[in-house]
């Protein structure tokens, strides 16, 4: 082993591609790796005690005094230079001497040697094959635009940009297309006979420049790389949608080519778009299946509100009928007629806004607001079917984010459910509304004293058209379940361990005030 890279492996510099050599301080070679036999096809061993000259070739040698000065300062020296190859043909190199220091003496260098011609082969085919389709743009025309405005005055590139769009059509339309990828080529139509005299400008559709210029904005501000998406054209004017990528170059000063990438998103967005689509779609048919549940349980909601109006209705024609009528009472029982009719028209309001396109109300409501309001509405009917209803509320006062119309209606099924639960049982017919807070959210349960229900089918209770009820129509509570599902909660059915049946229903959207 060379005295030389007594702490180097051989091993590893001699399966590194790339000639490596130590001279000392006469320009002698005292080590060279492997790679020598690639490149001269000469033994490693017989290139010690060469010049650098001789191996690195006369143009080097020339230079050398110079390079030994720098190199003794401590510096590392880079150059391009041409070598000759075993079979006589000069490959451009990249050479790097690192100079060797003793004692702050330099003893000699390293001279790493790299084949350009390999790397532009590697680069070529990385180029040519990948699966984006990569642009060399010739930027100098637009570095010289650049120049002139900043002479004419203007001090701010990036605003005048921005001011000027005519600007940016121009150096679009100057830019040169040096070079394409076979990807890019494909994807925007262009052949080999198409490049002569090929601007950047064939591309970019009027109204897009701004996007191009976005990439210059994003280089002019220092930014090293930058993406958007845009539609350009192909050469037959076809439009594409693409991602276009740049990457800047890290030093300072303008670079004269922009590499650009180009990957073509038409597929992805027509998915994306086909999509979101059938997302709508969906949604609509599941609120207009909602609605076909919806329009039978019309009768059945509206059937409560009508019934009152015509009790109340008819109470009011007594009351005038009397001897003595009794106006007062025939107001209160016209009230109760208007009240209830404003009801039912809020419900056929909502199921015909069910049927809308669009987002499901949400609105911000008291819950004792929304509880006092479901007592009045329930009133009449449980009373009717003789039942008290106590309504257990939160000690704080909490605000829910839903639909209050829907959620009453879930909360007035659940009650009148229960009501008629216990129609035919002597003793107290008692209805608990009772609210609490937990985890998952805030849990509504109404509970009754009555018989309870076949647990075998607990969950079948909710499915559509399950009743045993001679008049039911068994709406009422697959209806409640899609709304409370639609507010992100779930609902639910047991008995009670004593006596009833507990049903509940949870809303995960609360705040307490
Ligand atoms: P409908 O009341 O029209 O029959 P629902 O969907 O409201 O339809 O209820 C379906 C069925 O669930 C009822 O027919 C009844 O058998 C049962 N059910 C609902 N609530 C109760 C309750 N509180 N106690 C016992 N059974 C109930």
């Amino acid at each position: 082993m060379s005295p030389y890279m007594d702490h180097h492996d051989p091993a590893i510099s001699d399966r590194v591609p790339a000639l490596i050599s130590f001279f000392d301080v006469n320009n002698i070679c005292r080590y060279a790796n492997g790679f020598h036999r690639n490149w001269y096809g000469r033994e490693p061993q017989s290139q010690i005690g060469r010049s650098v000259g001789e191996l690195l070739g006369q143009d080097v040698a020339a230079k050398q005094p110079e390079h030994i000065s720098r190199l003794s300062l401590g510096e590392q020296v880079t150059f391009l230079a041409e070598i000759l190859h075993a079979d006589g043909t000069p490959h451009s190199a990249s050479v790097r001497y690192v100079p060797q220091i003793h004692n702050g003496k330099m003893t000699g260098f390293y001279a790493f040697v790299f084949d350009m011609d390999d790397q532009q082969y590697m680069f070529e085919s990385m180029f040519g094959a990948s699966a984006i389709g990569y642009w060399e743009l010739d930027f100098r025309g637009v570095k010289k635009s650049l120049e002139a405005i900043a002479l004419s005055g203007w001090h701010d590139p990036i605003q005048h940009l921005y001011d000027n769009p005519a600007f940016m059509r121009q150096a679009v339309d100057n830019v040169p297309v040096l070079n394409m990828n076979q990807k890019a080529r494909q994807l925007f139509g262009v052949e080999e006979s198409d490049m002569k005299g090929l601007m950047l400008g064939r591309f970019v559709p009027a109204g897009t420049e701004t996007v191009v210029a976005a990439n210059l904005v994003a280089y002019l501000k220092g930014e090293t790389n930058f993406e958007n998406e845009t539609v350009l054209r192909r050469l037959d004017g076809e439009p594409v949608e693409v991602l276009l990528t740049a990457s800047f170059p890290k030093k300072d000063g303008f670079c004269n080519t922009l590499t650009l990438g180009t990957v073509d998103t038409s597929y992805r967005n027509a998915q994306d778009r086909r999509l979101s689509r059938l997302e709508a779609e969906l949604a609509h048919s599941s609120r207009v299946s909602t609605l076909g549940q919806l329009a039978a349980s019309i009768a059945h909601e509206v059937n409560q509100p009508l019934g009152a109006v015509m009790t109340n209705g008819n109470a009011a024609l007594r009351w005038l009928n009397r001897g003595a009528p009794d106006l007062d009472e025939a107001k209160e029982a016209l009230k109760r007629v208007i009240a209830e009719a404003e009801r039912a028209a809020q419900i056929i309001d909502r199921t015909r806004s069910m049927a809308r396109k669009g987002e499901p109300k949400r609105v911000e409501c008291h819950l004792d607001d929304l509880l006092a309001d479901v007592e009045k509405l329930v009133h009449r009917e449980i009373s009717r079917l003789g039942c008290e209803l106590l309504v257990e509320r939160l000690p704080v006062d909490t605000c829910i984010t839903a639909d209050p119309i829907q959620i009453q209606q879930v909360l007035i099924n659940l009650i009148v459910n229960a009501a008629q639960a216990m129609r035919d049982q002597s003793g107290r017919r008692i209805i608990r509304l009772i609210c609490s807070a937990s985890a998952r959210g805030l849990i509504l349960q109404v509970r009754d004293n009555g018989p309870g229900f076949d647990t075998a089918n607990s969950d079948g209770l909710f499915d559509p058209f399950y009743t045993t009820k001679g008049d039911g129509m068994g709406i009422g509570l697959s209806v409640a379940r899609t709304i409370v599902e639609a507010h992100g909660g779930s609902i639910s059915a047991r008995l009670d361990e004593t006596r009833g049946s507990i049903f509940e229903f949870t809303l995960p959207t609360y705040t307490r005030v």
